[in-house]
């Protein structure tokens, strides 16, 4: 509360501005900002501010001063909503989830292992041996993940190119007994091109900066990142963070998780595979496409546990079934071959990072887990998913990225803002209606079967012969030319900010996104040739093989009509939204507070447009129209009845309503509460935090 802080530091919760509006909002954000509070609440959701540098508010005493207390006891802090999450769990065996949303470098990741940590240093009192272990994998997989699924871009040294979703499990102690991680669209295609200035994932640099002589030797790799196509624009960039280039945490990390050593030798090898064929150059004579660079070839084969001449069949030639069922050999041309080259690096790549992710479930999944004896498995999630994205050039991967982030604030806008209205209907309390924008509408327009862009992308992709991205952008005018939030020749034919043979565009919830449709259909289709898939299958290293399943079949029992990327992203995040619902949802919005990664810079407009993108002052309208704690009868009565005459010692009364009735008169803020048909409802942090101190004292 304010109070617990000092007023100078600002309002801790925006539900207590004297007026809420942006201007309000702004200032008090900065201050706090300014100040050193990075963490403000609305009602329950916490809003962050990343602070760019190490602050010391993550210990031992800061745990323990958090541990099984109510939110509105402490200044915000994310283990206020991580104790909150976890006492619902425990208490009334809720399963929960936390969503951690913000743009990139905001601070979501961070965020999500201080949870994690909270978590982990609040359970097990017992220091049980079983639970310690489960612990232990459970934060050691975030070293091993990052390793793979992150890397430095322009906007952030350490950012996340996957989204992560992870469930921990817990028993009836409420200590945790497992976990599982579900990953969200790796972004590949970093594997084979960079942006200027960006890296590829930090595994490649960790290898070749930190693998030991003999090792790099093995792998046939020279030291320097420079020497490789796929490594050479992030060579030079030097990030200042040791651990994003130190392999012998993540080595430790796998030991620890229980990776094998020939699984991690093989994870090595893949990595080195790929540097290796991200430097083949295919050569022309006639018609006919040549490998000069035969030494690279054998090498790729020796990583693989393949031969040097089916590496190179694969890589020139591509199997195809002819209408008549015939089975023939076709030449690449030198871009076919190329692709064929990128599409097999990145799919190696992608492969690996999911048998990772895989690798550590089947550590972590909850193993014995007897419900009649252990009580009921409880779950608390966490996700830490790509905030929404707006560059100069939106492709195909910013699409997906939005799209997503459309799902998450429908659902948040079902959770916070139409729950809450509906409870406030179901307890019979009256009170204004609040306006929002339903962003139902975008996500139709994408998801729509039939009518949206990704039917319309699909639809493209599975038609015989050249639809080429130009010919699915006018289908997708045709179609969509009258939708609201897709702009298109037939609304503003003068508008000169975009190419209307090239571009389209979405006025997403977050703001307006121009995409260039340029690649979109090769990305959605994503081929890979099945020649490459029944070299891996084949491969003699059983770790390779096992990534491999698909490679057993021939070409000609291959589905024709496979599901599109965006289908597969599409379906994913339907299930994960549909998985969260069902949770009971804990916020934790992250704000980035400048471009420049400065402790100290306060940029007003963009976190203006983060504040407004993010809908947090509709959150605090909701919030303050409303009631912003809430508590059933009985259990307002247990904790304060001690504050009152006619509830302590004897309950005279003769419903717990009346009894909380009585404390709320006594202590005169019968102004502050509505009282519903099983809870009572309170709308500032203030009287509470009045009956805390009441509590205390006594
Ligand atoms: P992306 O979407 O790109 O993955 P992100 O939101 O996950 O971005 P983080 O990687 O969590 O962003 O944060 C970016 C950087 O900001 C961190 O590497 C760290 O330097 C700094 N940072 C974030 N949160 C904190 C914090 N609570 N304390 C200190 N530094 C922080
Ligand atoms: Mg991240």
């Amino acid at each position: 509360m304010a109070e617990l802080e000092g007023l100078e530091f600002g309002k801790s919760d925006f539900v207590l501005l004297d007026e809420v509006n942006m201007e309000q909002f702004m200032e008090n954000l900065q201050l706090r900002f300014e100040k050193g509070r990075i963490y403000t609440f609305i009602g329950e959701v916490v809003v962050s501010v990343n602070p760019y540098k190490q602050m010391d508010i993550y210990g031992k005493v800061a745990i323990e001063a958090y541990r099984g207390r109510e939110l509105y006891e402490n200044p915000p802090h994310l283990y206020a909503v991580a104790d909150a999450a976890y006492k619902a769990m425990k208490r009334r065996a809720k399963d929960t989830c936390i969503v951690i949303s913000g743009e990139s470098g905001a601070g979501k990741t961070e965020a999500s292992k201080y949870i994690m940590q909270y978590i982990a240093a609040i359970t097990n009192p017992n220091q049980r041996e079983e639970v310690e272990s489960v612990k232990n994998v459970l934060l050691k997989s975030n070293c091993v993940l990052e390793a793979f699924g992150n890397a430095k871009t322009n906007r952030n040294d350490n950012s996340s190119r996957f989204g992560k979703y992870m469930d921990i499990n817990f028993n009836f102690n409420g200590d945790p007994t497992g976990g599982h991680i579900n990953n969200y669209l790796l972004e590949k295609s970093r594997v084979v091109q960079q942006h200027a200035g960006e890296r590829n994932f930090h595994s490649f640099y960790q290898l070749l900066r930190g693998g030991t002589d003999d090792m790099l030797s093995n792998l046939h790799l020279q030291r320097n990142p420079e020497a490789y196509v796929y490594s050479k624009e992030g060579a030079s960039v030097i990030t200042f963070k040791t651990n994003f280039n130190d392999p012998a945490a993540v080595l430790s990390a796998m030991k620890v998780i229980g990776f094998t050593s020939e699984e991690i030798s093989s994870i090595y090898k893949i990595i080195a595979t790929i540097l290796l064929l991200g430097n083949l150059e295919f050569e022309c004579d006639g018609e006919i496409v040549q490998l000069p660079g035969a030494g690279s070839v054998s090498h790729v084969a020796e990583l693989t546990g393949t031969e040097p001449e089916t590496v190179s069949k694969a890589l020139l030639y591509r199997t195809v079934a002819t209408g008549g069922g015939e089975v023939i050999e076709k030449g690449h041309n030198k871009l076919e071959a190329c692709f064929g080259r990128d599409a097999f690096a990145k799919a190696l790549y992608e492969r690996l990072f999911a048998w990772i992710v895989g690798r550590i479930n089947t550590v972590i999944e909850v193993k014995n887990y007897n419900p009649a004896l252990h009580g009921k498995n409880t779950v608390i999630g966490v996700l830490d998913i790509y905030g929404f994205e707006i560059f100069d050039n939106n492709s195909f991967e910013q699409f997906c990225i939005n799209y997503c982030n459309e799902k998450l604030q429908q659902l948040f806008i079902e959770l916070i803002l139409q729950q809450e209205q509906e409870e406030y209907h179901r307890e019979g309390i009256t009170w204004q209606h609040i306006e929002y924008f339903n962003n139902q509408i975008i996500v139709d327009l994408v998801e729509q079967l039939h009518k949206g862009i990704i039917s319309i992308l699909d639809e493209a992709c599975l038609t015989v012969g050249k639809v080429t991205d130009t010919v699915c952008l006018e289908t997708m005018n045709t179609k969509l030319g009258q939708h609201p939030h897709f702009t298109s020749r037939k609304h503003c034919p003068t508008d000169k900010t975009m190419d209307f043979q090239r571009h389209f565009r979405i006025r997403h919830y977050a703001g307006d996104v121009t995409y260039s449709i340029e690649g979109f259909l090769d990305k959605n289709k994503d081929p890979l040739f099945q020649d490459f898939k029944r070299l891996m299958y084949n491969s003699a290293d059983p770790v390779l093989k096992e990534m491999w399943p698909d490679g057993q079949l021939s070409i000609t029992e291959v589905t024709k009509r496979p599901l599109t990327a965006a289908t597969l992203f599409k379906n994913s995040i339907i299930a994960l939204v549909e998985n969260l619902a069902c949770k009971e949802p804990y916020y934790v919005r992250c704000i980035k507070p400048n471009d420049v990664k400065s402790p100290v810079l306060f940029d007003d407009a963009r976190c203006r447009h983060q504040v407004a993108y993010l809908g947090l002052l509709e959150n605090v309208r909701v919030r303050r129209a409303g009631f912003a704690y809430r508590q059933p009868y009985a259990r307002f009565l247990q904790r304060y009845k001690m504050t009152c005459e006619y509830t302590w010692p004897n309950h005279l009364m003769d419903t717990d309503r009346e009894a909380v009735e009585a404390i709320v008169t006594q202590h005169g803020f019968e102004g502050d509460v509505a009282y519903g048909h099983t809870k009572l409802f309170v709308r500032t942090p203030r009287s509470l935090f009045t009956l805390e101190q009441e509590r205390a004292a006594l």
